[in-house]
């Protein structure tokens, strides 16, 4: 009899090739399919017939395939699928849709779901992209029969093509159910559950994937039914509770209690090269505090763009060298790692220590590296700056106070310390950096074992940046801008979605493609999705955006180049960057722009993160609607960095959808990250905002961090709760389950696991 542990090829109706397959999609155990929950449903109980249809309602129907045609039109391939029942008809059309030639015969009973609109052929009513299912007819057997009709039918994204669709696994997933019947074993205590009334854990896995007859389907659709929430409850306790184990552990351990007294204080005063702002002040205290103590600093740096982060890294590093330790800044590129490094010797000149700095990055010669690591080791240099290659050439550090990283790196430096500190040697302390805007409370329980500092202002001085929206016929004014600002000795960013133009280009990142602009492929196009993989499953609202390129008329940065180069911007000096270079090139292009020897940049969004050159005013975006409202925000703190005015120039070209039109609205209505962070969470989820994956966070395999925020809040409670004091009415086994399962909920899923 299977276990939920389970391995997948031993489940009924997987062999080992199948095995194969689910193992590329993380599953691996007969439990990994069971989380493995339907995205939708269709509500099969009650299908409407077409006589008593109205317009503008949203139905279900079950009719026969009377006719199937690929329509060859202007704007495209157009798939045309008639329907019948009885003496009435129905047509539903796709676009783009040359997939599904020959996907139906006549005869072929048919599930649709969509909204009835009015029709002026032959038949009565049409359906336009609606979401389809071929129903088994009576060659099918009974169990694809009595899982498929008259109830509520779940949806799946495929676990591989067509093969491994919704229909097959509804029959693995049932049969797996009634397998292990009475014997999946509860991992929450019960007196947790009756009290926040949410169901066992088997019956829950029951409900979401076979729905009782009568559960109310917004619920579903919605993923709130208490059989929803009990799974994303369960998931998100242990993320927390993981969480505040790590941050009760780290108290106890011994760190580094730095002085920061008057010395320090005068090494700080005398390079600083302006009045800290309020907001800087309080994050600096709130990081003093901590190095003062005598456990190790676990803190989370946030603020926006522009707001004064590095310079707050770099006094808490001063602190340290102070007190007679080194201390790292770990950048996610090359190219930041130089700009920080150069920053550094800049602001250190007026130190009367003469700290030595050093550089460390994967591409230096074998000769510099080696030279460098020795610097490192003998305790010769107290600052180092680099990027990954800190911990990838093995440096090990002479006395290493303090880390500072950002937080692309920081699950990778966490579990790598001990390779960095010599043996014995107490823990260094970690600063975190993050850019993302995160909601505080988001904040708060994403980022449960690091303490939070936020700076909530920019320095002063800054004019605003000035947003415009400007539509494709009026590039032409742009180009003049651009070249008055040139001709002012401005230098400017010209940013576009690809890199080349050619079809089977992909993009530089996922492009926000918002459902509503009829391009999608409906969701029940099998193999569309698959390409979405885990994504598309945690952040439901996110299904339909990451897509490649297509052929799509994209303006692209090497193509724009030359024609800019050739023509509008004739006589600038232009240059070019984007992620095809190596990271050698990039360097350059980038350190001459710096150094103004370019006045234009073309690019793609390699240049989001971190670049500062401040003399730079000019961010003019193409295709602007294709962005998705954090890289629109980080792409004009480009901008804005210096004194002299700058400008933010959105480009649109063609139709806008009204997602886009928010976004883009969004971005002339205001520069704050933390309200554009909100308004992006609430239109599109966390997909790209967070980019499970760019933020270092865990992926969640039911939960959605947007839509059930209020669960993550509430599994907060609990878990501190439970690691405080589980409670007289938890049992010892209980309280043993619920560890062994954070072991391996830990190290399975989140790969978390800090060693020691
Ligand atoms: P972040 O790292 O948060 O993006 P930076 O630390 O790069 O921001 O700061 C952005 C710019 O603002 C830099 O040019 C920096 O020198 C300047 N700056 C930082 N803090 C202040 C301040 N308190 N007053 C004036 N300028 C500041
Ligand atoms: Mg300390």
């Amino acid at each position: 009899m299977p276990t939920l542990d389970t391995p997948v090829n031993y489940v009924r109706g997987v062999g080992p090739r199948v095995a194969e397959l689910l193992a590329a999609k993380g599953i691996q155990t007969a439990e990994d399919l069971l989380y493995h929950l339907p995205f939708r449903y269709e509500d099969r109980q009650n299908p409407r017939s077409l006589d008593e249809l109205k317009p503008g309602e949203t139905a279900s129907v079950i009719a026969e395939v009377r006719g199937a045609a690929l329509l060859r039109t202007r704007r495209g391939p157009l798939f045309e699928l008639t329907l019948g029942q009885g003496r009435c008809a129905m047509k539903c059309i796709w676009f783009h849709a040359s997939y599904l030639e020959g996907k139906f015969r006549a005869g072929q009973t048919v599930a649709v779901y969509g909204k009835v609109e009015p029709s002026r052929s032959t038949s009565n009513f049409k359906m336009i992209q609606p979401q389809f299912e071929v129903l088994p007819d009576a060659t099918d057997d009974a169990e694809t029969r009595l899982l498929e009709v008259g109830r509520i039918t779940p949806v799946y994204e495929s676990l591989g093509g067509s093969r491994l669709a919704s229909r097959w696994q509804r029959k693995v997933i049932f049969n797996l159910l009634e397998a292990v019947r009475g014997a999946v074993p509860e991992c929450l205590p019960r007196e947790m559950l009756a009290r926040l009334d949410l169901p066992a854990r088997e019956a829950a896995l029951r409900a979401v994937h076979f729905p009782a007859e009568g559960t109310p389907f917004a619920q579903l659709q919605s993923s709130s039914t208490p059989a929803h929430r009990r799974l994303i409850f369960e998931e998100l306790f242990f993320l927390e509770l993981g969480l505040e184990l790590k941050r009760r552990r780290m108290k106890q351990r011994a760190g580094i209690a730095f002085a920061t007294d008057d010395k320090a204080r005068e090494a700080i005063r005398e390079v600083l090269p302006f009045h800290p702002t309020v907001a800087q002040k309080r994050a600096l205290g709130e990081i003093a505090a901590d190095m003062r103590a005598p456990t190790p600093m676990r803190r989370l740096l946030q603020g926006d763009v522009g707001s004064g982060k590095t310079i707050v890294a770099f006094q808490a590093m001063l602190v340290a060298m102070e007190n007679g330790y080194q201390a790292a800044l770990m950048a996610p590129t090359e190219i930041l790692a130089i700009q920080h490094f150069l920053a550094a010797r800049k602001l250190l000149e007026r130190s009367s220590r003469h700290p030595r700095i050093v550089l460390l990055t994967g591409s230096l010669d074998e000769n510099r590296k080696r030279y460098n690591r020795g610097l490192i080791n003998r305790g010769e240099a107290q600052l180092i700056i680099g990027t990954h290659a800190l911990i990838e050439e093995k440096v090990e550090f002479d006395r290493l106070g303090l880390v500072v990283v950002d937080e692309q790196h920081r699950f990778g430096v966490m579990q790598r310390f001990k390779l960095m500190k010599k043996p014995g040697q107490a823990e260094p302390d970690v600063l975190v950096m993050t850019a993302t805007p995160i909601p505080r409370t988001l904040a708060l329980s994403l980022y449960g074992d690091l303490d939070l500092s936020v700076l909530d202002e920019l320095p002063p001085g800054r004019t605003p940046i000035v947003t415009r929206r400007v539509p494709g016929e009026r590039t032409a004014e742009v180009w003049e801008f651009v070249r008055k600002q040139a001709a002012q000795g401005r230098q400017a960013y010209i940013v576009y979605p690809v890199i080349e133009g050619s079809k089977d280009d992909q993009p530089e990142l996922d492009f926000s493609h918002d459902p509503e602009d009829g391009t999608a492929p409906p969701l029940s196009a099998p193999g569309k999705l698959a390409r979405k993989g885990k994504t598309a499953e945690l952040f439901p609202g996110a299904v339909q955006e990451a897509r490649p390129a297509a052929k799509s008329g994209l303006k692209s940065a090497v193509e724009m180049y030359e024609i800019l180069r050739a023509g509008p911007l004739a006589g600038l000096r232009l240059g070019l960057i984007h992620g095809r270079l190596d990271a050698d090139e990039k360097d350059v292009i980038m350190r001459r722009f710096q150094r103004g020897e370019i006045d234009v940049l073309v690019a793609t969004t390699v240049i989001e993160v971190g670049v500062d050159v401040p003399n730079a005013t000019v961010m003019v975006v193409e295709h602007a609607e294709r962005f998705g409202l954090a890289q629109l925000h980080q792409l004009r703190g480009r901008v804005g960095r210096g004194a002299a005015k700058s400008y933010c120039l959105l480009i649109t070209g063609g139709r806008v959808s009204p997602l886009g039109e928010e976004r883009l609205n969004a971005m002339v209505r205001t520069q704050d990250g933390f309200e554009l962070a909100e308004l992006d969470l609430t239109l599109r989820g966390p997909g790209e905002f967070f980019g499970t994956r760019q933020a270092g966070l865990p992926e969640f395999r039911v939960a959605n961090l947007v839509r059930d925020r209020q669960l993550l809040e509430l599994a907060k409670q609990e878990a501190a709760q439970f690691a405080a004091q589980p409670g007289p009415a938890v049992t010892e086994a209980e309280r043993a389950r619920v560890w062994a399962r954070l072991k391996e909920a830990w190290q399975r899923r989140y790969g978390l696991v800090e060693a020691g």
